[in-house]
């Protein structure tokens, strides 16, 4: 049993925190939902977990176990144990998945052994096995790009996994296999999940343990499951401030199709 924790972690990007004191404990074997408005710092959070460059960290502590991440490279956190799964996935082309994965893989030395992994795990989210070979992420569509990130997670078999919208770009038939085939790294490898949506149909086969309203660069309220169900139909409303009129001022017309001269 390994816990992620997460503690009073703020952060900043150009100067300007997003994250405003982070609280967050996912034991092995369980599904955090966290769910929030656009803009509110979900994707910095998953960015900051990962150690991605430009991050400015404020203060606070994320551990898996007794080994502080913050301050290792992405490389060492994810030898640690941490899967990040991007809301974009990076581009990278020259590199297959297949590359990808088995220069990654340390337990298995032999190929061929990550190739066939590579294969079964193809097949248990309906992604064609031409994917492996193709430049990794590029010209995929989006439903693509996120059963590629699925397949990393089914091979590479972290001990925590953070999932920024896994669901987005994904039909229904495809978003049914990713989920289920997430929902059984949790069962199978006790895979602890932070799973990031909008949306509460990724929880239809994914199941969640707690639900997080995230808004503000916060975590604003914890509950069960329902929560999510409810979030959908009552949306962010209540925990979203209204903008202030200097940065309403400054963002985009509200009609961007006005004529400027007029
Ligand atoms: P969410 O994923 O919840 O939609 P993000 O974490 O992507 O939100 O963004 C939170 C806020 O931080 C937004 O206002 C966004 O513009 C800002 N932000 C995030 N990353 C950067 C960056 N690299 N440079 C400047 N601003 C950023
Ligand atoms: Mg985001």
């Amino acid at each position: 049993m390994s816990s992620l924790v997460i503690e009073g972690l703020r952060a900043a990007v150009d100067g300007q925190e997003i994250l405003s004191g982070v609280d967050l404990e996912v034991r092995s074997g369980e599904v955090h939902a966290v769910m929030g408005p656009n803009g509110s710092g979900k994707s910095t959070l998953s960015h900051v977990l990962a150690g991605r460059p430009g991050y400015e960290v404020l203060a606070g502590s994320v551990r898996i176990d007794d080994q502080e991440l913050l301050g290792l490279p992405t490389w060492k956190r994810a030898e640690a144990g941490l899967f990040l799964a991007m809301q974009y996935p990076t581009e990278v082309p020259g590199v297959s998945l297949r590359d990808l994965l088995t220069a990654s893989v340390r337990t298995s030395s032999n190929p061929d052994e990550v190739a066939e992994l590579m294969r079964a795990e193809a097949e248990r989210i309906g992604f064609g096995a031409r994917f492996l070979e193709r430049p990794l992420n590029v010209d995929l569509s989006g439903g693509e790009k996120k059963r590629n990130e699925t397949l990393q997670l089914g091979v590479l078999r972290p001990a925590f996994a953070v999932l920024d919208e896994l669901d987005s770009g994904l039909d229904v038939d495809a978003l049914r296999m990713v989920s289920r085939r997430v929902e059984e790294a949790t069962e199978e490898g006790g895979l602890g999940v932070l799973a990031i949506t909008h949306y509460s149909r990724l929880f239809d086969e994914l199941r969640p343990d707690v639900v997080h309203v995230f808004a503000d660069g916060r975590i604003q309220e914890t509950g069960g499951p329902n929560l999510a169900r409810e979030l959908e139909d009552t949306g962010y409303e209540r925990w979203v401030k209204a903008p202030a009129p200097a940065t309403a001022s400054k963002g985009l017309p509200d009609d961007p199709f006005a004529d400027p001269l007029a």
